[in-house]
């Protein structure tokens, strides 16, 4: 049995360079634009000879940046970061989770390849897939259930595809993918497994369970503010370097790179998403529990009666428990809606907003929001009711604070409009 892997050290054992002036947070490599030495250094960047990713520059001396749309040191080291925390080679940032998706797929896919993904994913990445990518460039999907692993097998093999595509906890449904299965059957098919782990930072560690690519909407939990668009991919040094080849460079060429001082702020927030994690996940977890006993409809991996607990609790690193994310189904759209109005406008529970991760309380109705690029068929079909709330749940107040907020609003809409 190989030794559970601990995000945490592993991030603490990747520790930054000095600032410049020896400071103890690293410098921000503001320039867009690098010099050489030596004017003949030049064509061996154009080359890739030289570059702090290359092969080749491992038995240089020292790496060389070349612009600031290629990598940059500042978001070199968050990217490295990143990578010590998933436990990959490689990591590097991008101005969104959607770039770092649209990114890594057209880097995966040419033109006429095809991709299999899960059907229960986030709405922005099913129209990139559904609508977009068939349009603009002729790479199709197919949707399955990832419950069925004989779906997935049959859809690989019909389609050769190059790519399995999943969530590591779905979004909003909070299915839990069996990483190591679909790695095997992805791989025994010849495709990459990648995985969107934006739910589960920390939590889960997808590449050490068998995936080939990891991708994070840093923009919610790795940010935990809610004021920063980012995104990142994990994975193999020769990957990532991939994404930057001058010529047949997905990042490089489409240009959704992070900026060095969105970098260097996020390399600040990196070392405190543990305890965040965990106190999300203590909360989230006490919430679903209580709501649960309340008789309430509560989806969340961390309870017992949750069809994936066990293969979550199989999957995840030590200590930083299932998760920020629960939903209630309050049974109509009127009843979450009131709900919602009432936890924010009278009680400072949280915010009626789409996105998750941030210190306060998020609420949405999935149908309505973040999932309205799926017709009503297509919801359906994934789990999701017009009465379902995902809630984001929060760090600040207490928690018998936040708990009486929610169960005085719950007594209200039930007086309002009834009982379920
Ligand atoms: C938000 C989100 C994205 C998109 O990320 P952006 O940073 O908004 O581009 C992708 N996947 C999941 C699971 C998300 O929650």
């Amino acid at each position: 049995m190989s030794k559970k892997f601990d995000p945490v050290a592993a991030l603490a054992d990747s520790r930054h360079e000095f600032g410049e002036h020896g400071g103890v947070n690293l410098s921000i490599e503001a320039s867009t634009t690098f010099t050489v030495m030596a004017a003949d250094e030049m064509p061996k960047i154009f080359r890739g000879e030289r570059g702090p990713f290359s092969m080749q520059a491992r038995n240089a001396t020292g790496g060389c940046y070349l612009y600031g749309r290629n990598f940059n040191p500042t978001v070199y080291t968050f990217g490295r970061m990143l990578a010590a925390m998933e436990g990959t080679e490689a990591g590097y940032a991008t101005a969104s989770g959607l770039g770092a998706i649209s990114a890594v797929l057209m880097q995966f896919c040419n033109s006429g390849d095809q991709i299999v993904a899960s059907k229960t994913i986030y709405g922005g990445t099913f129209a990139l897939l559904k609508e977009f990518f068939p349009l603009k460039t002729g790479v199709t999907t197919t949707f399955v259930d990832l419950g069925k692993p004989e779906e997935v097998e049959a859809a690989l093999q019909a389609t050769k595809a190059k790519v399995l595509y999943i969530e590591s906890i779905a979004n909003p449904t909070l299915e839990v993918a069996d990483i190591p299965a679909l790695a095997e059957i992805a791989h025994r098919h010849g495709a990459a497994l990648i995985v969107d782990n934006t739910f589960a930072p920390m939590i889960l560690s997808p590449v050490r369970l068998g995936a080939d690519v990891v991708i994070h909407s840093v923009t919610k939990y790795i940010s935990g503010a809610s004021d920063v668009i980012a995104g990142a991919v994990c994975g193999s040094e020769a990957f990532v370097y991939s994404l930057m080849d001058l010529h047949v460079g997905a990042l490089m060429l489409l240009g959704p790179t992070m900026d060095p001082k969105i970098a260097h702020e996020l390399t600040l927030r990196l070392p405190h998403l543990g305890l965040r994690m965990r106190e999300h996940s203590a909360r989230a977890l006490a919430f679903a529990q209580r709501l649960a006993d309340r008789g309430a409809k509560v989806c969340y991996p961390g309870l017992g009666s949750h069809p994936h607990h066990e293969l979550l609790t199989r999957q995840m690193n030590d200590g930083f428990g299932f998760g920020g994310l629960f939903t209630l189904d309050l049974g109509s759209v009127e009843r979450a809606n009131r709900l919602m109005e009432i936890l924010q406008n009278q009680h400072s529970f949280g915010f009626m907003a789409v996105s998750l991760g941030y210190f306060e309380t998020l609420m949405s109705c999935s149908g309505s929001s973040t999932s309205s690029e799926l017709t009503e068929a297509e919801q359906k079909a994934a789990g999701i009711s017009p009465g379902l709330i995902r809630i984001s749940i929060g760090l600040t107040g207490s928690l018998e604070q936040r708990w009486t907020q929610m169960l005085d609003a719950l007594n209200q809409v039930d007086r309002q409009l009834g009982s379920q």
